[in-house]
């Protein structure tokens, strides 16, 4: 049983390997106490590191005694997420891109059920594994649409097909109707959510290879009308990693009044279907560059322990956090220690935390 902490980053491997500041970066982790390292090889189709650039940048991270482990970005990001907006790469032009309710494609994301996307992302997989890596994080994210409450799909060809195949009595309702009519749990909403979860896990179980752990990113409140169903994903991979969603990745979502208990709620939500702490990560991010303060990246770390996790994920897009943000973790770094060992301050953490 521990309740310490273990802090994560991920970064491209690139970024790691330049000689002029390499040296400088490994002791900003190690001071900040960064023990596993994701190393980000794939992007939306693109390959963002050639396989020798990766076996250099875990090589020389195990060197120094990070345990390390790997992340791509399957699917793609409908509002662009990596350098933001013109700076993130555009999917391939052959892979199906998600479709929406009115038949418009949504820019920077694939359709889950892409069959080349598919096909690609399990090759990735199967070179990770070939490499040694041993546990794959899906990022940003594996889901079907973007945050908010409303209904989310892909409304392409293969996937309305999908839908009228497995719920043929709404054979007769076209897409913009099935968005018009279906209300938040009722059987129409429960029916279109149930085959965007499909298309999820299935995306899933056909990518990752066997013996590999995979992990998905979950973006703040992201349930099943965004396609994610965390139970269901855990009862077909019952080792899944998650990353709960918190979103708040500036200081001006960070600093609203109901900031906070939003992401509480958020992480509570996330955390209580993954069932324990071992496999729940957070969402410490900051971006875009420079936009969550130091100050405030520190606060959302106690949040972060005070909701009941323990591993707690650093992350910062293409770029690498500056010395200010190390500089303050590990300033911090007794305080959160302290706060881990003591502090669950509502009894759902304090009941996650006994079954490690
Ligand atoms: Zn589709």
């Amino acid at each position: 049983m521990s309740h310490a902490l273990h802090f994560h980053y991920d970064f491209i491997p690139s970024e790691i390997l330049d000689p002029a500041t390499r040296e400088l970066r490994i002791a900003h982790m190690k001071s900040a106490g960064v023990e596993t390292v994701w190393l980000d090889t794939y992007a939306y189709g693109n390959v963002l590191a050639s396989r020798e650039e990766t076996l250099a940048a875990k090589k020389l991270l195990e060197s120094h005694g990070f345990c390390v482990q790997a992340l791509t970005v399957p699917v793609g990001h409908g509002g662009g997420a990596l350098n933001g907006g013109a700076g993130d790469p555009g999917i391939p032009a052959h892979w199906q891109g998600r479709i929406n309710a009115q038949g418009q494609v949504v820019p920077f994301t694939s359709c889950v059920r892409c069959e080349a996307m598919i096909k690609e992302s399990r090759d990735v997989a199967e070179e990770l594994a070939d490499m040694g890596f041993t546990q794959l994080f899906y990022d940003d994210d594996l889901r079907v649409g973007p945050w908010g409450p409303a209904l989310q799909g892909c409304c392409c060809g293969a996937c309305m097909q999908a839908f009228y195949a497995k719920y043929p009595r709404y054979a007769h309702l076209t897409a913009p109707e099935i968005f018009a009519n279906a209300t938040e749990g009722d059987d129409l909403w429960c029916a279109w959510s149930d085959v965007q979860c499909d298309a999820i896990l299935q995306f899933i179980e056909k990518t990752v290879p066997a013996g590999m752990t995979p992990g998905i990113m979950v973006m703040h409140n992201g349930d099943r009308r965004h396609g994610v169903d965390i139970a269901r994903i855990k009862a077909a991979f019952p080792q899944l990693l998650v990353r709960v969603g918190e979103a708040h990745f500036e200081d001006a979502s960070f600093t609203q009044a109901q900031a906070e208990q939003a992401i509480t709620n958020s992480i509570q939500t996330h955390l209580s279907l993954v069932g324990n702490i071992r496999d729940a990560f957070s969402e410490s991010t900051v971006y875009p560059e420079n936009a969550l303060s130091p100050e405030n990246l520190v606060q959302k770390l106690r949040l972060e322990i005070r909701a009941g996790l323990r591993n707690l994920y650093l992350m910062s897009g293409f770029f690498f956090l500056a010395e200010p943000y190390w500089q303050a973790i590990a300033a911090a770094r007794p305080e959160l220690e302290e706060l881990a060992q003591s502090a669950t301050t509502d009894q759902s953490a304090k009941d996650f935390i006994w079954q490690i």
